[in-house]
């Protein structure tokens, strides 16, 4: 199941600080948005903005249709809807693999011991983790580790994934596996917004990259367009630092 994302009008200050200054941002189900653009440009403001990590200061937030930014929306089941996948993969480190694949299932979703543990193994077995369901985190690689946390938050059922640089933390050599799981996961049609460096990524993966900076949307299209043959000066000054 994927669903679609619709941010109007956003703003986030903190303090006196106006880090968002009015992003629109739609994207369809099934849909994969790589955003790309200079550290501080309020990307990660928004991921969280999204799933309301941080509140908005204005502007809303639709996923499929429920307005998330509606006082009135149970934000704890809205946000179920979402999954979001960090830098750094903060798995328990007293809990297997399958314990952290299990642990929210079962206090968020209350799902009984036996249909946590199936779910978990299955999406252990969908980032190719299946031998190390008795794994600690630490005897696994930070690309596992990564790996464990995206099975994490498949196995709530997310309709649309959050992915904040996820391979930053990584190892140069680690990169490739988390990389290949969020590509299968793009194949099989999960609505993605992706915070990433990884320009390769974006250009075979995205269907459109945004490009930030100064906390608004500078600009966006395909990844011919925007990597390829970008239309602004900001964006050509930009790739022209990471490329
Ligand atoms: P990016 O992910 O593009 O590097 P961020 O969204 O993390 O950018 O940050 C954008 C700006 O917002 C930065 O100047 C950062 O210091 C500021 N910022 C982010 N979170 C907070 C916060 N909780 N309190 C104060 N300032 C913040
Ligand atoms: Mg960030």
């Amino acid at each position: 199941m994927s669903t679609d994302v619709e941010v109007t009008g956003l703003h986030k200050s903190f303090g006196d600080l106006e880090v968002l200054k009015g992003i629109d941002l739609k994207v369809e189900p099934g849909e994969v948005v790589c955003i790309i653009g200079p550290s501080g440009s309020g990307k990660s403001t928004l991921l969280r903005c999204v799933n309301l990590l941080e509140e908005p200061s204005s502007g809303t937030v639709r996923v499929g249709g429920t307005e998330l930014t509606d006082p009135d929306v149970d934000i704890d089941a809205a946000r179920r809807r979402i999954g979001m996948v960090f830098q750094s993969f903060n798995l328990f480190p007293h809990l297997t693999a399958l314990g952290n694949v299990t642990i929210a299932q079962r206090k968020v979703l209350k799902r009984d011991k036996d249909e946590a543990e199936r779910i978990g193994r299955d999406n252990l077995k969908r980032v190719g983790l299946a031998d190390k369901v008795d794994s600690y985190p630490a005897q696994l690689s930070g690309g596992q580790q990564q790996r464990v946390a995206i099975a994490r938050a498949l196995a709530m059922g997310p309709e649309v994934m959050l992915f904040d640089e996820p391979t930053s933390a990584l190892d140069p050599e680690l990169v490739g596996d988390v990389l290949a799981v969020m590509r299968k996961l793009a194949v099989d049609g999960m609505t993605m917004l992706v915070v990433t460096h990884e320009m390769s990524f974006a250009r075979e993966v995205a269907d459109r990259v945004v490009f930030m900076d100064g906390g608004v949307v500078v600009e966006q299209g395909p990844p011919s367009q925007v990597i390829a043959n970008p239309s602004q000066e900001r964006t050509r000054s930009f790739l022209a630092r990471v490329l």
